[in-house]
Order: C-alpha cells, then structure tokens, then sequence
C-alpha cells in the first residue's frame, strides 16, 4: 500500500523519471512509491492509461479496444484490487466470430463450426487437413505454411486469413511462423475434434483441462478508471505523473542517462539517478543525444507498427447483441471487430435506453482509412453495421473517432535482429530500463506490461530481474498450471485450453 506521507517534494529527491503514462509506466511508478522513492511520470498525451485508458464522448465511455482484464501473476492481480478495489466487476464473456452472414463461437469449437459451415464445407476442411497431414510443407517459414501445416488449407483460409490480414495489413505469407507459434501455440486440430466429439477434457500431459474462461474482471468505467485511479494514489504519495510532457531528447554521456527534455513552450529538463522508458523504441533510439551509432539508428527505424482507430456509435436502442465483441472475418467490409461497451459494464453507458458500440479499423498510419474525415468514417461504420445486421443504420444517433498510433509492434523477419542490435547497445545506458509493450517491442497485454514496471522497479530497489523475461518466462512457467490466455485482444488467437478448440483469427 503506497501512503500519502510526505507530500514535501522539496525535501525528497527525484529517485526515477518514467517517460509514458500507460500500465508499465504508472505500474513502476506505483511500485517505486510503495517503496518510499519517488518518481516523475511524464505522459505525452493528455490522460493517463495509453493504449489501455478509457475516452469519452458525451457521457458514453469506450477503451481503445475493449480490454480484458486477466492475469495469471497473482501480483498484477493484487495490484489491481490495491489501486481500485471493490470497483472492479466480474463480467460474463461472449465473443463470436462473424463469418458468411452467420455466427461462429469464439473461441471455435469444432461441432459449432461444421454445423455452421454445413456438411459440404466441413467434408472440404477435413480432406484439406487430410492432404496437409500426409503432405505437410516440410520447411514452414510464413504464417500460411505454419497454420496449414496443422490445421490444413481450408480452415486457414476460413478462419486466418482474412482476419489476420485485417488485421496486419499484410499477407499471410510475410508474417513469420515464429510468431504463428507464439500466438496459436501448440494446439491441434485432431485433438479438438476428438475432445469434441467424445467430450474428452484431458491434454496431453493426462491432467484436467480447466473450463473456458467465461468471465473476466474490468473496472466500472473501463480500464481508465484503474490507471486514473492509480495516477491519483501516485500524486497523493509525493510522486508527480506530469501530461502533455512528451519526451522530445534523452541525454546521456554513453554510459548513463543524466536528464530528459520535454517538449512545450518552455523546455524542461529532468535529472534522476534512474529511468524508464515505455515509449516505443524507435523514438527512443531516434531522441537519444548524443545518437547512436549508424547502425542502431537504422535497425530502430526498421521495426514497424501497425496503427488502430475505432469508430465508437451510439445506438438508439436499448439491446443489440449479447456478446461483449464480434471478430468480423467478412472481407465485404473493413471493420476487424466490433465491441459493445454496455456488455462490458452498463455503467460505460449513461442512458440505458441506447447502446454504444465500437468499430475497431487496423489501418497504416497515413492510409486511406487513417487519412479519412471522422464524419466519413462515421458514416462508413454506420452502414457496416448495418450491413453486418448488427445495427440498423437509422438508429445510429451519433458517433466518435480515435485514432490510435503504434497500437501494435510488428514481428516481421526482421524484427528480431534488430532488437537484438539496440537492446546490446542500450545495455551501455546502466541507468535505462525497457519497459513495456511498445517498450520492449513485444506483443504485450496490461498484466505482461505492468510486470515489466514491477521488475524494473524492484531493480532499481536492489534486486536484479530480467525485465525482457516477462511474456516468455512467466507464461513458459505457468503454462501447466492453467488454461493459457493470449486472446486478450486481436489478431489471430485460439482457445487457449490446450487441445480442446479451433483457433480462430
Ligand atoms: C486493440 C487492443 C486491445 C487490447 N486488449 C487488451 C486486453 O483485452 N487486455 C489486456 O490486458 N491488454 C490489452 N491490450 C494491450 C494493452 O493495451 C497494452 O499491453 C498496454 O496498454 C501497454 O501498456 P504500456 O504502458 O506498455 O504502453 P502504452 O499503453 O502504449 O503506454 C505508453 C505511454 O507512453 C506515452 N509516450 C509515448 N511516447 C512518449 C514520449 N516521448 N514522452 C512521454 N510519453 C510518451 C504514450 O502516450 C502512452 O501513454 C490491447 C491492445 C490493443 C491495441
């Protein structure tokens, strides 16, 4: 528990600077106060939270994509309920997946699956399964040659392909298989469709498959009630978490950072004995002063994002749909997956008599969509809605756009040794730590990034963690304990109870 004791900054010297306001940044924060030390958190945006904070359109709430909260660190979990307490909801989950006018569970299950796609289909992806089993493509390399490998050509094309380059912006063919196997990790198909059809629950180590994740824990008022809360325990410690400070220069002398710049009218630098950086990594490397070699220079502005924007609407009607989001895998339409924030908690919602939705467009920053007027993107997710049978368009009374950029780290062939180029370098900087999902560049959900301010934190507290561990470590440890969860967000997912469903995209 942090303590608002001495609020005298005056008399306490600046321990940390923490560039961005998101989870890993407030969370370090957050641990550095329970500990005594203090730190100055400097946000770039005007609300704490990033990726994960909450926006406002006339009283209706809606995250940057719905956010889920679960955890398998009993930290993070603990650390939850510390900042918010009884304010955290346990919610029911529905997710399906929209494909050809009809709806598909989410996570897949194999019966629900044939009798939807009927006998016809379900007979072409047991053939194409069939002839990828017998014929499997020995030297995979690309996302395509990994997923039909074992789950054959049909299903990919079915449920992957579209959704994943929706999502990605890209062919299937130039996503890695490396990074098919982190996000649909070890599933199979066979096994699926013979706990489906014989209801059979054990994996493969012969122990219990726990049941689907049917509920998850979120705030009242979404994830930005947490990280606001959160901001406002910080301030009350004697800590300060500072917006509209974005961080514009980093100096060092090669061996440790010594202060920060901040943009504005009036510079302002910062001096601390330690810092953590959450922004992305190719900034970072950008702002350093002085720069870094050529060659670190070039291998950050090769890692690549992927950019987001949702279109929230609110709906004149008091129900719409049960489920809290729809993955859209039609191609007809641009939307990747639509969210009803009053399934996620009634109090995102200010009238009951009207529901809000969010459409959720992965786009390129600059691109045609990103570059579109927020009245003709309105328009646009209104007529997809309708379209899609979810919304009748007329009863669309008003509508908001965000955009988000750098929402995701891209893991392309190159990704890797780049990293590994900056990250070596980096290592000279003793007093810098990487934390964080675009931090690290790593596919990171909140409790992955909050775990990464917990470590470098305690770092700076005398331990020594490997910060870079968390989201390979602990998921690798605790991958036998419980059912995996990586389909917290977009992009392709499975259900995570081992050997018990089909992945989805
Ligand atoms: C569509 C979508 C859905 C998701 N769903 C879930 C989910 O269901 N559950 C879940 O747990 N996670 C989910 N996530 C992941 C979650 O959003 C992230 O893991 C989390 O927000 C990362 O926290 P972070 O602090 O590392 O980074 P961010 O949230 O990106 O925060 C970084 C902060 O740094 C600030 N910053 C950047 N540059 C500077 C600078 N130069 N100076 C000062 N500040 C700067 C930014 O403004 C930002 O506020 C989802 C993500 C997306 C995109």
């Amino acid at each position: 528990m942090i303590s608002p004791t001495n609020n005298d900054n005056s008399v306490r010297p600046l321990d940390c600077v923490v560039i961005g306001g998101g989870p890993a940044g407030l969370t370090a924060a957050f641990e550095l106060a329970k500990a005594n030390r203090r730190s100055l958190v400097l946000e770039a945006g005007d609300d704490v939270g990033g990726i994960s904070r909450t926006c406002q359109h006339e009283g209706y709430r809606f995250d940057l994509g719905g956010h889920r909260f679960f955890t398998k660190v009993p930290y993070v979990q603990q650390l939850w309920i510390e900042i918010l307490g009884d304010e955290f909801l346990s919610r029911p989950r529905l997710s399906r997946i929209h494909y050809k006018s009809k709806m598909f569970d989410y996570p897949l299950k194999p019966m629900n699956a044939i009798f939807g796609l009927g006998i016809f289909e379900s007979i072409r992806i047991g053939a194409s399964y069939t002839k990828a089993m017998v014929f499997p493509n020995r030297n995979e390399t690309n996302f395509e040659e990994w997923v039909t490998n074992r789950f054959g050509k049909r299903l990919y094309e079915i449920f992957f392909k579209t959704y994943t380059e929706k999502v990605w912006g890209m062919s299937c063919t130039e996503l890695s298989a490396e990074w098919a196997g982190q996000r649909i990790k070890d599933l199979d198909l066979r096994a699926a469709v013979i706990n489906a059809l014989i209801g059979g629950r054990s994996n493969k180590a012969g122990g219990q498959i726990t049941s689907l994740i049917e509920r998850f824990q979120y705030p009242r008022y979404g994830p930005g009630q947490l990280w606001n809360c959160c901001a406002d325990k910080l301030r009350e410690s004697g800590n300060d978490v500072r917006l509209n400070s974005e961080v514009t220069s980093i100096h060092h002398d090669g061996e440790r950072v010594q202060s920060v710049t901040t943009a504005g009218n009036t510079k302002q630098h910062f001096s601390a004995d330690q810092f953590l950086t959450s922004m992305p990594i190719r900034e970072l490397v950008a702002i350093l002063d002085p720069p870094p070699p050529t060659e670190v220079l070039e291998a950050a502005a090769n890692l690549r994002y992927r950019d987001f924007l949702i279109v929230a609407l609110v709906v004149d009607r008091p129900e719409l749909f049960p489920d809290n989001w729809i993955y859209i895998h039609s191609p007809d339409v641009h939307v990747g997956r639509v969210q009803n924030f009053k399934n996620w908690s009634p109090d995102m919602v200010p009238d009951q008599s009207k529901t809000a939705l969010g459409l959720e467009y992965f786009v390129q920053e600059g691109d045609e969509l990103w570059s579109t007027t927020d009245e003709d993107l309105i328009e646009m997710a209104r007529k997809e809605c309708d379209m899609l049978n979810l919304a009748p368009s007329e009863a669309v009374e008003d509508g908001s756009v965000i955009r988000v950029k750098k929402a995701y780290p891209v893991y392309d062939d190159n990704y890797k040794e780049a990293l590994g180029i900056i990250r070596t370098w980096l290592e000279n900087l003793q007093n810098l730590q990487l934390i964080g999902r675009n931090g690290q560049h790593r596919y990171n959900n909140q409790d992955h990034s909050m775990m990464t301010g917990v470590l470098a934190a305690r770092n700076i507290l005398g331990e020594n963690n490997d910060v870079w561990s968390v989201n390979v470590e602990l998921d690798y440890h605790e991958e036998s304990q419980d059912s995996k969860q990586t389909d917290l967000e977009c992009g392709p997912s499975v259900d995570n109870n081992r050997g018990r469903g089909l992945p989805s995209s």
